[in-house]
């Protein structure tokens, strides 16, 4: 098989956990005999420095003639004064209004070896493997009108959570269809009880589940959801929710396990996905050697299983990540100095990992 991926390092530590997930893309086309056709483009302030826009045309083209695209991450304090639109930050927000990416995917998953990393009981967070997927061009974030007005002597915000038959349906597929790669369970979040807005959620996401009898539905409110995270989070397969609840959803389902270098994400749409890491550039760390690359990898993953429909080969990733976390294998994000844990640099845990699958 071939497969075209549009591979965009950004900046700080960005190239350095691409570098590593490149690694293990190689080391998959060896074992499974895979043609991964690469070809890199300028994002961020990396794109800022040399053509002095932050997403140029020409990684556009790259990105919409390939089959997936990976990213490292953008942003750094070099560019943090410019004008809004010539921000790093603005190459994400532009991928995903030209890619058309409208649903947001992240997993949460507790490795056993990492048990101890979480802030919550080890007997709660045991067995948590959950998967967010958030409405991601929708509701409160975009709808209109919205603004500040002056109303009878004082200052009024206003913003319109709105969402359409159509919008709901489609990000329903998206859960469903990401169930069937998993356990099979979809649990739809919204506040129907008070908001009309998730009456007609509900209503559009159970006429969704009834074209997918094989994956059972339950609904949840969205303030018990967000106890049920921390009380037992391990009782939920796939999340689905508006993009305002499941911002904060997905953050708190985040730290269930521990580091921000462990989580991987994917925006998924239109026909190219994207797939990156949920943490930054994170400067001060930058060029250090020091950087987890375990959320790209595990973002080439979820690109693997998403994109590519090789679950075969997005489980050997997985599993490699596991063994290589079970055998002690530590960047400094994760090491715990009074434990027998083996501390690595952001290239040789990249080696370790490829060398696992
Ligand atoms: P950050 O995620 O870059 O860093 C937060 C903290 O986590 C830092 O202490 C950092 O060292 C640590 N960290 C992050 N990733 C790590 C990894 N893989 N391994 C080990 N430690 C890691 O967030 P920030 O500091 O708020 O932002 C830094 C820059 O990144 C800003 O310019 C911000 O706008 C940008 N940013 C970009 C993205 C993106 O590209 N998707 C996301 C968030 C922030």
């Amino acid at each position: 098989m071939t497969s075209k991926i549009a591979v965009l390092p950004g900046d700080g530590i960005g190239p350095e956990v691409i570098q590593e997930a490149l690694k293990v893309l190689q080391r998959l086309s060896t074992v499974f005999k895979h043609d991964f056709h690469i070809e890199e483009g300028l994002a961020g302030g990396a794109a800022l420095d040399v053509v002095g826009v932050p997403l140029p045309e020409e990684t556009l083209k790259i990105c919409r003639s390939s089959d997936a695209v990976l990213l490292g991450a953008v942003g750094g304090p070099k560019w943090d004064t410019n004008p809004s639109p010539l921000k790093p930050e603005r190459a994400l927000l532009g991928l995903r209004k030209e890619l058309g990416l409208y649903a947001n995917l992240r997993p949460a998953k507790i490795y056993s070896a990492l048990l101890n990393a979480s802030s919550l009981k080890k007997e709660i967070v045991r067995n948590v493997d959950l998967l967010v997927v958030r409405e991601l061009t929708g509701g409160l974030y975009f709808g209109e009108p919205r603004g500040i007005e002056r109303s009878h002597g004082q200052e009024v915000g206003v913003n319109t959570l709105r969402y359409s038959e159509s919008e709901i349906d489609r990000i329903a597929v998206v859960a469903f269809e990401a169930a069937r790669k998993r356990r099979k369970q979809v649990c739809s979040v919204d506040k129907a009880n008070i908001l009309e807005t998730s009456q007609l959620w509900r209503k559009v996401v159970s006429a969704v589940g009834e074209r997918y009898p094989d994956v059972p539905l339950t609904h949840m409110y969205v303030d018990n959801c967000a106890m049920q995270l921390v009380r037992n989070p391990a009782q939920f397969d796939v999340i689905v929710t508006e993009n305002l609840f499941g911002d904060i959803l997905s953050d708190e389902a985040a730290m269930l396990t521990g580091s921000i270098g462990m989580l991987p994400s994917a925006s998924l749409g239109g026909n190219v996905a994207m797939y990156e890491p949920v943490h930054g550039s994170a400067p001060d760390i930058a060029g250090q050697g020091k950087a987890n690359p375990i959320a790209t990898i595990a973002s080439v993953a979820m690109m693997l299983r998403y994109s590519f429909n090789l679950q075969a080969e997005a489980d050997a990733v997985e599993r490699s990540i596991e063994s290589v976390l079970a055998a002690g294998l530590r960047t400094g994000d994760l090491y715990q100095t009074s434990s027998s844990e083996t501390l690595l640099t952001t290239s040789a845990m990249g080696d370790a990992l490829a060398n696992a699958i």
